[in-house]
């Protein structure tokens, strides 16, 4: 089973993860490979599987969480409404950003494991993703990528862990993650390596977090989906020893 340090965990080093110039991202090195192989695989569907993030360290999850907290950055209610921080408490501003982002140290994409994938072949010349869910539904842009991922991303060893609304982080059928990896990694961030890693941040915010820190663990680490047992056992047959020098 693969451990990582605390540090690691917590997204304050990189040194577990490697750079992937096909997808420009990183991950972590049994994350990229089948990020990779499931690339290939969507390819031959007509899908031009590529990432808007995957790993991102603390500092960026902080400089994120910073300025939404100051106001800096756009504070949105749950309807996509613009707040006005100046209006509201430390523990309403928290609540708020904590629907929309994820606290440093507390993200899944510290671990490598994680990617947000969208169809570049899908898109309209010029547009970004917006990473909605109306984008990923049906009739959306990325629809027919969504219905592919859900038939074959399993066989590579991805699910959704926020496939549905769970009291804490929203719906995100973009978020995929290599459940290999992501389930031996999920009981290793305790709520007290989280307390840790925000020790020594100039976290905005700091004291309603730290009271809160339990309920933010339960809400917005743990309560995700469980990867299915099928899921674990094609990345463990795809994660087979393979000849080194196949032709391409
Ligand atoms: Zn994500």
């Amino acid at each position: 089973m693969t451990m990582l340090t605390p540090q690691q965990l917590t997204g304050r080093t990189r040194e577990h993860v490697v750079e992937l110039p096909q997808l420009s991202c990183s991950l972590h090195p049994q994350a990229a490979e089948a990020l990779l192989a499931l690339r290939r695989a969507a390819a031959t569907a007509g899908h031009d599987l590529a990432v808007v993030s995957a790993f991102r360290d603390f500092n960026q999850q902080l400089v994120i969480w910073n300025a939404k907290f100051r106001g800096e950055r756009a504070l949105l209610d749950r309807d996509g409404t613009r707040l006005d921080v100046r209006t509201l408490s430390a523990e309403q501003i928290v609540r708020t950003i904590l629907h929309w982002s994820a606290l440093p140290g507390a993200s899944r994409h510290h671990w490598g494991s994680e990617a947000d994938v969208f169809d570049r072949a899908a898109l309209p010349s010029g547009a970004r993703p917006q990473l909605l869910p109306s984008e990923y539904a049906h009739d959306g842009v990325f629809g027919a990528l969504s219905s592919w991922l859900s038939t074959h991303a399993a066989d590579y060893g991805f699910y959704l862990p926020y496939d549905s609304d769970r009291g804490g982080v929203q719906v995100e059928p973009w978020h995929l993650s290599f459940a290999p990896l992501a389930s031996a990694l999920l009981p290793q961030l305790t709520a007290e390596l989280i307390a840790e890693a925000l020790a020594e941040a100039p976290l905005q915010g700091r004291e309603v977090v730290l009271s809160l820190l339990p309920e933010i663990h339960a809400r917005y680490v743990r309560a995700v989906a469980a990867p299915s047992a099928s899921v674990l056992n094609a990345a463990r047959l795809a994660s087979e020893p393979i000849p080194a020098a196949r032709p391409s």
